[in-house]
């Protein structure tokens, strides 16, 4: 079963040979790692600074820039094989994929030097902030705000006074600050026109004055934290700024798409994992004549867990196929597509998981139990299921708003 997942025919000769490589690096590390990790309170280092070496993390990255030249498509794969072997790394997620892109696709060229070798060779790590307390799924609604240092009006003019930027305002549930340089941070700015406010990234270095975080206490058995952050009168400088002013909207949907692409794959690679070891139980554990699996009621539900994570995988790869082909529009709807089915084909394979298992499935000796906390993390975020649900409804089926 887990063969035929791990080697899908219709993936290039190239993703096949990645994609059993990476497999092979997570087996060598393997949930066992990953738990003695976490309970000791430490970070995944040693395979972060493995993986890296093996040029995995910055796959895709341009070449230019020390990155692999590839795609979210192949840096999907790596995540989701690294989950299945048990042991995701989340920063994969944000670092590479949303900061890397956005940088890569809109950065200035000294940020493209400054940035992108050490997020391709993984010395260095970016955080990503948008969630607000009081905003939520409504990102509209943020109020974190850049206003220019000094009173300059424009970008260049700021640049040639030496003027920057001074944000103020508030984040939760950012992940990974702690161990990241600096934190890509949505804020807006005003529009000089209208008054309007429009979206902007800024990069934050960890230390800057004013950039304050404290940890969140989270039910959630893994490495990275979450932060809420206060932005209290942080000096930026000029060139803070990623990308244009006015093309805010855009460039940040250019690194939410692949945030949704990698969250399927963490997904996919968390709902294989569970779903191993509950076929694996149910191979050998026997209270009546034959093992526990040739029961269909323990095998049909793995059987639906195995095919909706299939189907999502493919829902994936269609969204990572439109994004690195340069489809925008098109992979926003496949990367919310994708989001969906792979988180919802997560939970579902835990709690079956979880369930094969019996009373084993609630022990820590099995390990599977915590994996129902962090699968619902994807159901929640980047964007919560019912939000995806709201975009399909309106964007892909032309149904009115309720809200
Ligand atoms: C482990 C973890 C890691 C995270 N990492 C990061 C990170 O690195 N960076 C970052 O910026 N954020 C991060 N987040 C935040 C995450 O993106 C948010 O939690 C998510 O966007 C939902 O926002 P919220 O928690 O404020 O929920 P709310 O917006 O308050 O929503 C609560 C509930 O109401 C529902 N709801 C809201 N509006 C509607 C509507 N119009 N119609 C129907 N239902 C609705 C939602 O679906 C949800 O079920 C992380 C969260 C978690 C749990």
């Amino acid at each position: 079963m887990s063969n035929a997942m791990r080697n899908p025919v219709i993936e290039t000769e190239e993703h096949r040979a990645l994609r059993a490589a990476v497999a092979a690096l997570g087996k060598r590390y393997g949930r066992d790692y990953f738990t003695r990790i976490v309970a000791e309170g430490k970070h995944t280092d040693d395979l972060w600074n493995e993986a890296a070496g093996l040029g995995y993390l910055g796959v895709n990255l341009p070449e230019e820039y020390g990155g692999g030249g590839g795609g979210i498509a192949e840096l999907s794969l790596v995540l989701e094989e690294l989950g299945a072997a048990g042991c995701p790394l989340l920063m994969l997620v944000v670092s590479p994929a949303i900061c890397g892109t956005v940088i890569a696709r809109f950065g200035t060229e000294e940020q493209k030097r400054t940035w992108l070798p050490g997020l391709a060779d993984g010395s260095r790590k970016m955080a990503f902030g948008i969630t607000e307390p009081d905003a939520g799924s409504n990102s509209h609604r943020i109020t974190t705000t850049a206003r220019r240092d000094g009173g300059v009006t424009s970008r260049s003019s700021a640049a040639e006074n030496g003027g920057g930027w001074i944000l103020n305002g508030r984040k939760v549930f950012v992940s990974g600050v702690d161990i990241a340089d600096a934190t890509l941070i949505v804020s807006r700015t005003e529009d000089a026109k209208t008054g309007r406010l429009k979206p902007c990234l800024f990069i934050v270095p960890r230390e800057a004055p004013g950039f304050g975080r404290s940890p969140i206490p989270m039910e959630l058995a893994a490495p990275e934290k979450q932060f809420e952050l206060t932005l209290d009168d942080v000096r930026l400088p000029a060139d803070a700024l990623v990308g244009d002013e006015d093309a805010g909207l855009l460039q940040l949907f250019a690194g939410l798409n692949p945030e949704r692409i990698m969250t399927a794959a963490f997904a996919l690679g968390m709902g294989r994992y569970a779903l191993d070891r509950a076929v694996d139980y149910a191979r050998t554990r026997q209270v009546w004549k034959e093992p526990i699996g040739a029961h269909q009621a323990i095998a049909h539900p793995l059987a639906q867990a195995h095919i909706d994570l299939e189907l999502a995988r493919l829902m994936m790869q269609k969204a990572a196929h439109l994004y690195d082909a340069g489809d925008d529009t098109g992979a926003g709807e496949a990367a919310n597509m994708a989001k969906y089915a792979a988180a919802e084909a997560a939970v579902r394979a835990v709690d079956q998981a979880v369930h094969t298992l019996g009373g084993n499935g609630l022990t820590q000796e099995y390990g599977l139990a915590s994996l129902i906390t962090a699968a619902r993390v994807a159901r929640i975020a980047p964007v919560s299921r019912e939000m995806i649900l709201n975009y399909v409804s309106h964007q892909s089926l032309g149904l009115p708003k309720s809200y």
